[in-house]
């Protein structure tokens, strides 16, 4: 049975502004229009803005203009804007779940937990906004001041992926606001709705003309090149994959644009013996299954010590086995499509690979026939070395599970790939955990839990996985820049 109506889906679908919104004024795009599709089944959900080159740079144009006047806008104002936007956000938040539902395909429940985790970060910033400060030193020979002080970056340029459609866009758009900055803002062409509902919330909570200024755009490479070109940008934050990243990298280096890059992971999520097994299997199961497995910190191989990997797997089979796949909009689905077919076919191979190589499927490994783009939650025991999937980020319901003997052989097995952005670990032995924490190549570590998103927290990887930090007291840092002024008294 069906929770939502369609009446109620077409509602939201027709609340959402549709355009470019650039300088405080919602407009076409010179290209025409680009289809959304609902992952669920396969079918155009809407029509948004596909924006030229040119579209782009009257975005920078607006962001340009705007800067200097919004630099100098009171902070507890900047603060209030944010503010103001967490309270609407909360308060629509069911019809914003919807929506994120419809574009992405995950679960009700699942959305809702974004659109809260998103909104925070609105609310997080609104209180750094009157944070910003500097320093005041006397010169250590006495003879002049060191005065240090924050100002904005400038305009920056925010690139987001599909996969947490609102919240990887106010983890970059909390801070930028709250620094003073103006900016342009590229979601991803599949999810690009729950972005737009946000801007016409902040224009409705009164942010002024300019600060923010969207494009949707059919080419993401066409619409943002020039952007980068430009010398009027200061920066350009990025979170996908790290292929994109490496390229926008060379991009920026023309302008020595300041840079935050949010990529690629591959999570190792290590199990040892003396771990409460029930708390593991659950922590694996929020590791892997939270956003369909289509998530950055997603647990992509599960190194489980030998004495209690066959266990380990068993249980967590059990679990993942019994969640109910379907259309993220009907009751008790747990499991959503994912997001295309290429990212479906993506995780077949894979998955294909690993059992010609001699894994063992527990549960799954199938796609499903019928319409939407569904796989099967899957669970692969006596994953062997050589297995792609231990090298490569699956983006998908599929927990590969791998036994070791010891310490050493986990910690090296965890830290065997080009990324780092998160591990877990599980263990009741707290010297062990500190030690090995220690020791994992990684910007973030889960002990004893399988989440470690929270916009209190510096989120971020070393590595491949990129740098920078998003969230917490870290997170408005790289849109400020240090002044020094040396006064001579
Ligand atoms: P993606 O293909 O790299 O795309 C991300 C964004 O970049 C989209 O808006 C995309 O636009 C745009 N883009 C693609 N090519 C571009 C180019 N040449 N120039 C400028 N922009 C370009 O990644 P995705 O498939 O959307 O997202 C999945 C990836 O994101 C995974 O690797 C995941 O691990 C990573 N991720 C990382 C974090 C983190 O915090 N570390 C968080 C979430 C996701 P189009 O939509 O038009 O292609």
């Amino acid at each position: 049975m069906s929770t939502i109506s369609a009446p109620q889906e077409q509602r939201i679908l027709d609340q959402v502004p549709k355009q470019l919104y650039i300088a405080g004024e919602w407009r076409n795009g010179a290209k025409g229009t680009i289809a959304v599709e609902d992952p669920a089944i396969g079918e155009p959900l809407c029509e948004v803005a596909d924006a030229s080159p040119d579209d782009a740079m009257a975005a920078l144009d607006a962001a340009v203009e705007a800067g200097p006047q919004w630099s100098q806008h009171p902070p507890r104002e900047r603060g209030e804007i944010l503010r103001r936007a967490f309270d609407a956000i909360i308060e629509h938040k069911d019809e914003l779940a919807l929506l994120m539902t419809l574009e992405m395909g995950k679960p009700l429940k699942e959305s809702q937990a974004e659109i809260g985790y998103a909104a925070e970060f609105l609310r997080w910033f609104s209180e750094q906004a009157v944070r910003i400060d500097g320093r005041y030193a006397v010169a250590p020979n006495g003879q002049g001041r060191l005065l240090t002080m924050k100002q904005p970056v400038g305009p920056c340029l925010l690139i987001t992926p599909w996969n947490f459609p609102l919240a990887m866009g106010t983890r970059k758009i909390g801070p930028a606001i709250a620094a003073g900055c103006t900016m342009v803002v590229k979601p991803a062409q599949q999810t690009p709705l729950s972005m737009l509902m946000l801007v016409r919330i902040l224009e409705e909570t009164g942010l002024p003309k300019g600060v923010l200024n969207l494009i949707t755009a059919s080419s993401a490479s066409e619409s943002t090149g020039p952007v980068i070109s430009d010398p009027r940008l200061r920066k350009l934050s990025f979170t996908g994959s790290t292929e994109v990243g490496r390229k926008l990298m060379e991009q920026a280096s023309e302008n020595l644009l300041r840079l935050s890059m949010e990529l690629g992971g591959n999570a190792p999520f290590i199990v040892f013996e003396d771990a409460d097994l029930d708390a593991a299997v659950q922590g694996a199961l929020i590791a892997k299954m939270r956003n369909i497995g289509e998530a950055c910190t997603a647990a992509n191989r599960f190194h489980v010590a030998d004495a209690v990997a066959d266990q380990f797997a068993k249980q967590l089979a059990a679990k993942i086995g019994a969640m109910k796949v379907g259309r993220g909009t009907e009751d008790g689905v747990e499991v959503g499509p994912l997001i295309d077919d290429n990212q479906r076919r993506k995780v077949a191979e894979l998955v294909d690979d690993a059992v010609g190589r001699g894994a063992r499927a527990l549960v799954g490994g199938h796609a499903r026939d019928g319409a939407g783009y569904f796989y099967d939650p899957t669970v692969l025991a006596d994953v062997p070395d050589g297995a792609e999937l231990l090298k490569e980020e699956i983006f998908g319901p599929v927990a590969p599970v791998k036994g070791f003997a010891d310490e050493d052989e986990a910690i090296a097995a965890a830290n065997d790939t080009e990324f780092g952005l998160v591990a877990y670990v599980y263990t009741s032995d707290l010297k062990r955990a500190l030690r090995v924490v220690e020791r994992l190549e990684t910007g973030m570590v889960g002990l004893n839990q399988g989440m470690v998103s929270n916009p209190a927290a510096p989120f971020g990887g070393i590595k491949q996985s990129g740098f920078g930090r998003e969230g917490g007291p870290e997170g408005i840092e790289k849109y400020l820049e240090t002044k020094y002024v040396a006064v001579n008294l």
